[in-house]
């Protein structure tokens, strides 16, 4: 499990985060930049490229694979046997855990809020039934978090089947390592001439890994760039508060396992949350996101998705609108999946999951094409 890990581009920099921070190869990386010509032009943005992490992955591509590669070896070698996490029920998080956390041979058990309905709901529900993932709807997160703190005091009373906990998103410092890595890889490839050093990266904001990541990554790499997250969720379930101690907790971790690696401080000119592009809520589908969903499908064949990258795609466009970007270069990181689960899905029928869910099958849908 350990052989790939020298090739880590964090690592290479800081050789002693190896012996500290479990990594077990799990996606297909580094992900190709791309720059985005005919879009680029469309919008008035001369130097627009986009990191492809919705190849991450040859089942299952999108942001959460990076995260996984840390958090699952991590639970390996505390030889865990289960994986408990946590989502909305279209998770694409408790997705990715269920699809590779089986090819390490554990299971999953994926607590699931209810969210308003979009198409990819469903499918993503079937995926996660085929791939063996156990699925428990809430209503409310009190109700979730009360079937936690259960399982948490069950687990301590049984140590052979303790649950091993993922938060949502993955947005645990384990996995935002992940997204730190990754800006390292991105150094690597603008080091090599593939795209220029980005002045400005737009990806989206939903438990907030991601974003925290690539800015501990971009000032550990050198680089110059500022990231813009784009909210998709709700302030009271993502606010700054958590954003500046999940930061610093990430620091504290790679610190801790290399004294060696820089103190950084979390700046609004390092990290800059947009909070313009919600619209009413986490999973709806807003005008600009349908728009940025058609543009980007149209003019670069990339296919996003309205609760997340629609929406920071969204924001990128406003900003070109408002002149703020004028001749800087700017890279879009994209973090949907965009390999096709339907063939999984297809052998799924949605009667076979537990009541609850039968809703995202039997109401109706948003009907943007950003909602897909
Ligand atoms: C989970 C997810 C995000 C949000 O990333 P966080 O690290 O949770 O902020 C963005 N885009 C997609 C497609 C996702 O599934």
């Amino acid at each position: 499990m350990e052989c790939a890990n020298s090739k880590l581009p964090l690592f290479r920099k800081y050789p002693r985060l190896r012996d500290h921070l479990a990594h077990v190869p799990l996606g297909s990386f580094p992900t190709p930049v791309e720059k985005l010509t005919k879009l680029g032009d469309l919008i008035g943005v001369k130097n627009l490229y986009v990191k492809r992490d919705d190849r991450s992955g040859s089942i299952y591509g999108g942001n959460k694979v990076r995260k996984l590669e840390f958090l699952l070896a991590d639970a390996v070698i505390g030889k865990a046997k289960r994986i408990t996490t946590f989502g909305f029920a279209g998770s694409n998080h408790t997705l990715a855990t269920a699809i590779y956390a089986r090819e390490l041979g554990l299971e999953t058990t994926a607590m699931l809020l209810a969210q308003e309905n979009a198409r990819y709901v469903g499918e993503n529900l079937l995926s996660s039934r085929y791939f063996n993932a156990e699925l428990l709807h809430y209503e409310k997160i009190l109700s979730l978090s009360l079937a936690v703190i259960g399982k948490y005091i069950a687990g301590k009373f049984n140590r052979t089947s303790a649950p091993f906990f993922i938060p949502a998103g993955g947005s645990a410092p384990r996995g935002i390592v992940g997204y730190v890595n990754a800006v390292f890889e991105l150094g690597a490839q603008i080091a090599s001439g593939e795209m220029p050093e980005p002045d400005l990266i737009y990806a989206p904001l939903g438990s907030m890994g991601t974003v925290i990541g690539i800015a501990i990554g971009i000032r550990a790499a050198g680089l110059k760039s500022r990231v813009i997250g784009v909210r998709v969720i709700e302030e009271r379930m993502a606010g700054e508060r958590k954003l500046r101690r999940l930061f610093r907790q990430t620091c504290s971790l790679l610190r801790r396992a290399d004294p060696d690696f820089p103190e950084i401080k979390f700046l609004p000119a390092l990290l800059h949350v947009e909070n313009g592009q919600l619209g009413g809520g986490y999973a709806r589908c807003t005008e600009s996101a349908e728009r940025a969903t058609k543009l980007a499908m149209e003019n670069a064949g990339l296919k996003l998705n309205g609760t997340y990258s629609a929406k920071a795609f969204a924001a990128l466009l406003a900003d070109a609108e408002k002149n703020l970007i004028g001749d800087k270069t700017v890279l879009f990181w994209n973090t949907y999946n965009s390999r096709d689960l339907s063939a999984f899905a297809s052998q799924v029928d949605y009667r076979d999951l537990p009541g609850d869910f039968h809703r995202y099958f039997t109401k109706e849908v948003q009907t943007f094409a950003g909602s897909d």
